[in-house]
């Protein structure tokens, strides 16, 4: 498409960085609309691979990110109560060649710093919370409630799971809750004491289970976090504090190795796990959607964050060479929405890496260059 497009971007989280910065080293005028006045350290870490290291590559960003998370040595699934090793994959030389890049954990905060720097300063506008999208004669206006309102010719709505774009596109939904909520702390390592733990584990119970893994290369920080029941959540999508107490005792019968991590755990804070059924409709007229506005996965599969980035990657791309903005949205669509219905299929199995699992159709993809699919 013409580099004179003036794109907008509705949200500032992985998929609107990223697709931001890819669309900016093509020449695009783009501009990211963000609700906060300023990004905070959320205390959240994530978890990525080779699909996700491939795109942070070709911003020339994987270095920052290899060297600021960890690089862990496997990912290891363990039985809850026997801490029986039920299936490991380890990451070395080759099975990082066979993937085509490394797997990170990595501090949400730190991603988000680094996925800022490639944008030119002032992409950025804080404190703009979309209000509305109006198609005119010349183009598409969005209003935010700052009172400001700016004209482009296309419209990415990156602005998560309460998306206000959906809205316009789909109508007003909630999210769902699932049933589960998460209750998760960062903390430093020198909390575990002596207690040794794998870079990166998940303890598996029979109705819930817990990720425990460092998030820095310099393994000095950990995070923990659970799926656990609940029969009802009475917030909206932001956290409440939570307990130590309560969150130990939510683990009765766990593994002790488990029990000592998550007694280590200092400012616990509980969120509710939400998604939304599959939704095949991602674009109208000007209007596209990616990361979770349009595909809200549960967390089971770690991918939601990768699923973001990965679509970054392939929206970019079918921008640049469409000709057309119909064109160009409905090869994107085309060419994500199978790969993320199985992300969400499995998401909600909540079986990948369980057991022995194929896992290269995964990792080994590389949105910055995988055939699109000329069908599409
Ligand atoms: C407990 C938990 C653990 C997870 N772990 C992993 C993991 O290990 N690996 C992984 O890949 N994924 C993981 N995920 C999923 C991942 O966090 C999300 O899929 C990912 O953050 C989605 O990115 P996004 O950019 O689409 O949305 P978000 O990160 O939610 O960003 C949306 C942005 O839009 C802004 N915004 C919202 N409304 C407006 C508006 N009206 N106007 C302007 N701006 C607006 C918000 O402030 C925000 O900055 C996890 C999710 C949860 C809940």
């Amino acid at each position: 498409m013409d580099r004179q497009t003036r794109i907008a971007v509705v949200g500032g989280g992985l998929a609107g960085l990223t697709v931001a910065a890819l669309l900016q080293r093509n020449g695009y005028p783009v501009a990211v609309y963000e609700q906060t006045p300023n990004f905070s350290r959320i205390g959240a870490g994530i978890i990525l691979g080779a699909n996700v290291a491939k795109v942070l590559r070709s911003l020339g960003l994987e270095p920052s990110f290899t060297e600021t998370g960890i690089r862990p040595d496997a990912f290891v699934s363990r039985a809850w109560d026997s801490g029986e090793t039920l299936y490991e994959l380890v990451f070395d030389a080759a099975c990082e060649a066979r993937f085509g890049g490394p797997f990170v954990n990595i501090h949400r905060a730190d991603l988000h710093r680094i996925l800022q720097t490639p944008l030119a300063p002032g992409t950025i506008r804080f404190g703009h919370r979309l209000a509305g999208l109006e198609e005119t004669p010349g183009g598409i206006t969005l209003t935010f409630d700052n009172g400001a309102s700016t004209e482009v010719d296309i419209v990415i709505g990156a602005d998560g799971i309460r998306s206000r774009v959906r809205d316009e596109i789909l109508g007003h939904e909630q999210p769902r809750f699932i049933g589960r909520i998460a209750p998760r702390a960062v903390f430093p390592a020198e909390r575990l004491g002596d207690l040794a733990i794998r870079d990166c584990t998940k303890w598996w119970g029979p109705d819930r289970h817990v990720l425990v893994y460092y998030m820095t290369a310099r393994r000095d920080e950990v995070y923990v976090m659970a799926a656990i029941p609940a029969d009802r959540w009475d917030g909206d999508g932001t956290p409440i504090p939570g307990t130590r107490d309560d969150f130990v005792s939510a683990l009765e019968g766990f593994h002790p190795e488990l029990l000592r991590a998550a007694e280590a755990a200092t400012d616990v804070s509980v969120w509710p796990i939400m998604d939304r059924p599959r939704n095949d409709t991602w674009h109208k007229g000007r209007v596209v959607l990616m990361g979770d506005a349009c595909h809200a996965v549960r967390p089971f599969m770690a991918a939601g964050g990768s699923m973001a980035i990965e679509d970054a990657a392939i929206l970019h791309r079918c921008i640049v060479e469409a000709t057309d903005t119909e064109a160009a949205f409905r090869r994107y669509a085309a060419n994500r929405i199978p790969r993320v219905a199985e992300v969400q299929r499995i998401s909600i199995a909540n079986t990948w890496m369980h057991g022995p699992t194929e896992v290269d159709w995964f990792f080994a993809y590389d949105p910055s260059t995988a055939p699109l699919d000329a069908a599409a």
